[in-house]
């Protein structure tokens, strides 16, 4: 019990959310090479990235499917879950959002907030997604991260915690500043990892500056941390951490970090947010569902009887594959499952998780967990599947509303 717990602790069930065109791809991209994943970086450009699991997708260009992949970061599981950025597959949007528990949202340090990240980013809201923003692009001409985040502010209505400082901009854009730490890290090349420094000489007093923001800003959204601020005069690195994490997972604020995905730099800070802001399965409300018209609620313990609902049925080389997340309780190879939504009953011949190359065959999932179901023949997407024994119909996922464009 305390080993799934441990485990459980250590799951983030993250989405990708973006405008077309903002760096979803090589965002994804570069976290699957960052997490030793994959070991080739694949280009959106020559059809080889391998989130995009549709030859239909590759031919678009665009990310069609929600395809889940599993990696890892300090010594935790990071489930990728992809979100279409195409207005046109907004049901695809809410079924993603429905199994994910935080979400990177992907901006264009050039062009800011663009119409289709405020429909994402509204869609998020009404599910109460917890989200870290990261300003892509930092590379390109024009590129400017205050007037991003100016834009995140006016649009999106969030309180933004930049907890970062460029250093270098457009095509000298090498590093960032930690504000939070107060440390500096550098990318030497496109391909390497990045190096640790001090803060750079020139950016000391701008550095100090904006961590006297970001003191100022938190105290004011947070009660415990206005405390310390009034008694010191100063927060300390971790509680300016602890408290960032709080008013992410609140959805009181969001966090903002920059990078180029392109040119690979960002993605270990990004890595690290996610694990530190980003809530784990046991952090969110339990799941809901009903039965016998009566609601119940069934909490991410893998000792409950077992909930999971489909978001995504593919069809693989190993056949039909269900991706399911599971709410509560723990679905062994071999189980019979029920879907009270057509009274039918299935059994799970194997179970997968999905990393970006490769399926590893699981024998159990438990809850907050995402994998794919081997042998699961007619459940369909918004299906759950449920212990016949303790039968529970979770809320399908909503159809998306009509996406109202701001031009
Ligand atoms: P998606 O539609 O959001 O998935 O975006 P993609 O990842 O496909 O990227 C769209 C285009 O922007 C591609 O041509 C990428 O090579 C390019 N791109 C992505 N990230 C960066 C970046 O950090 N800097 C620059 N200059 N281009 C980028």
């Amino acid at each position: 019990m305390r080993t799934h717990i441990t485990t459980l602790a250590a799951v983030r069930n993250l989405g990708i959310l973006a405008h077309v065109d903002a760096g979803k791809t090589t965002v994804t991209e570069r976290i699957l090479f960052a997490t030793g994943t994959t070991h080739k970086r694949g280009e959106v450009h020559d059809g080889t990235t391998v989130t995009d699991f549709d030859p239909q997708e590759r031919d678009r260009g665009i990310t069609i499917f929600a395809a889940a992949v599993s990696c890892a970061w300090d010594e935790h599981r990071i489930n990728l879950i992809d979100t279409p950025g195409h207005v046109d597959f907004a049901d695809e949007v809410e079924r993603s959002l429905r199994v994910l528990d935080g979400a990177v949202a992907v901006f264009d340090a050039v062009a800011g907030v663009e119409p289709q990240s405020e429909s994402v980013w509204r869609q998020a809201d009404r599910h109460g997604v917890p989200r870290i923003a990261f300003v892509n692009k930092m590379d390109r001409a024009g590129a400017d991260l205050d007037r991003a985040v100016d834009s995140i502010r006016r649009r999106l209505h969030p309180a933004p915690l930049v907890v970062q400082l460029p250093i270098g901009a457009e095509d000298t854009f090498t590093g960032v500043v930690d504000l939070v730490r107060m440390r500096a890290l550098v990318w030497a090349d496109d391909v390497g990892t990045a190096t640790r420094v001090p803060v750079p000489e020139e950016l000391r007093q701008e550095a100090a500056r904006r961590r006297r923001e970001l003191e100022e800003k938190v105290a004011e959204l947070h009660p415990a941390a206005l405390e310390e601020f009034c008694d010191r005069e100063t927060l300390s690195g971790d509680t300016l951490a602890a408290t960032l994490r709080d008013l992410t997972r609140s959805g009181d604020g969001v966090v903002v970090l920059c990078g180029s995905a392109y040119r690979n730099r960002g993605i270990e800070p990004l890595l690290d947010a996610v694990v530190a802001y980003l809530p784990s399965p046991l952090d969110v409300p339990a799941v809901r569902g009903v039965h016998d018209g009566a609601e119940q609620e069934r909490a991410a313990d893998p000792e409950a009887p077992f909930a999971g609902l489909v978001f995504k049925v593919n069809a693989g080389a190993t056949g039909r594959l269900a991706c399911v997340r599971v709410y509560a309780g723990t679905i062994e190879k071999g189980d019979t499952v029920w879907d009270p939504g057509t009274g039918r009953t299935e059994r799970v011949a194997r179970i997968l998780r999905v990393m970006a190359d490769r399926h590893l065959q699981l024998d159990r999932a438990v809850a907050g967990d995402i994998v794919a179901l081997v042998g699961v023949k007619s459940a369909r997407v918004g299906a759950t599947l449920c212990d016949p024994g303790a039968p529970l119909l979770l809320e399908p996922p909503r159809a998306a509303e009509p996406v109202v464009s701001v031009a």
